[in-house]
């Protein structure tokens, strides 16, 4: 039978153990305060930002709120990310992307002070992950690590497969596997020979952004398979880039979708604000 890796419960724990670390600072004296920036209305991004928010409540961490109007210039939110970078009391600085289209991302990004990148996507965050240097992770990726940990699984000289080469996934995941010392492969959508590829896989780690895309061809017998996609299926239900019913009889540990990955990335983004504050 393979195990189910219960992503809401790990992190559920994660957020208890940051819980109680902020409860400790608190009587420190030490406030943790993360700067949240939304610009525009996209649904989606109200849900996610709400979800942050309310998982700082949680953990006694305090959120300002910037909402700001899908009009805003680049400038203005420069400036703004700016202001909050010289602000002291402010510990972590999180824009929500996607950004409106007259915004260049990479601008705003790299406008975030290091120090305060808690979303792990500026630069120096990412040269630091690449070298083995401290800085904030990527926190998707990160939660896929404490995922695997948690379940007691080692990555030290395994196969690991990365489908997926994004800057925030797929990348970050590649150079956090190494880290653990598993032998790590990348594919991409011009990898030849998928299926032959993701087959070698001890770990195969799955963003690819595709519903259903890794059925059991993909996948050797006994394989741990991780689904970071997420998307809504045609009758409205959550699911991931794997086809979840048709390898679930080969694997011998899956992430399900929801409730895997997606729950361990807000842990982890309270993970790099605890940090921040440190
Ligand atoms: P992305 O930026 O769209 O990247 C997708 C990657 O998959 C690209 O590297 C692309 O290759 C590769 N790819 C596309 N089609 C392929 C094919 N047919 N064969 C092989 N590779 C192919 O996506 P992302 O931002 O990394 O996200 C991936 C998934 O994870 C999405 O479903 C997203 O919603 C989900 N996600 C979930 C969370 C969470 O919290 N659970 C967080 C972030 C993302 P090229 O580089 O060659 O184009």
């Amino acid at each position: 039978m393979a195990l189910i890796i219960d992503g809401k419960k790990i992190s559920s724990e994660i957020k208890d153990e940051l819980k109680a670390k902020v409860s400790m600072l608190t009587r420190k004296g030490t406030r943790i305060t993360l700067a949240v920036v939304q610009v525009g209305n996209d649904p989606a991004s109200s849900v996610y930002v709400g979800n942050k928010k309310k998982a700082c409540e949680y953990i006694g961490i305090e959120s300002q709120a910037y909402e700001l109007p899908e009009e805003t210039t680049e400038e203005e939110l420069v400036s703004l990310v700016e202001k909050l970078n010289n602000e002291e009391s402010v510990n972590g600085i999180l824009v929500q992307l996607p950004l409106p289209a007259h915004m260049n991302e990479d601008i705003i990004i790299n406008t975030i002070s290091p120090a305060k990148d808690v979303d792990g996507f500026h630069p120096q965050s990412v040269g630091a992950l690449s070298i083995g240097q401290k800085g904030f992770v990527s926190c998707t990726p990160a939660g896929v690590i404490q995922l695997l940990k948690r379940s007691n699984i080692s990555m030290e000289g395994k196969e690991c497969v990365i489908i997926g080469r994004s800057n925030i996934v797929g990348k970050p995941m590649a150079l956090l596997m190494l880290r653990e010392n598993a032998t790590v492969t990348i594919c991409h959508s011009r990898t030849k020979n998928l299926k032959e590829v993701a087959k070698r896989a001890d770990i195969l780690i799955v963003a690819i952004g595709k519903p259903y895309f890794v059925t059991k061809d993909y996948v050797k017998e006994g394989a741990i398979v991780i689904d970071v996609g997420i998307h809504r299926n045609e009758n409205g239900k959550l699911c991931g880039d794997v086809d979840y019913d048709d390898v679930l009889g080969i694997v011998s540990a899956i992430t399900p979708v929801p409730g895997g990955v997606g729950p361990m990335t807000i842990a982890m983004l309270m993970s790099n604000c605890v940090d921040a504050a440190l």
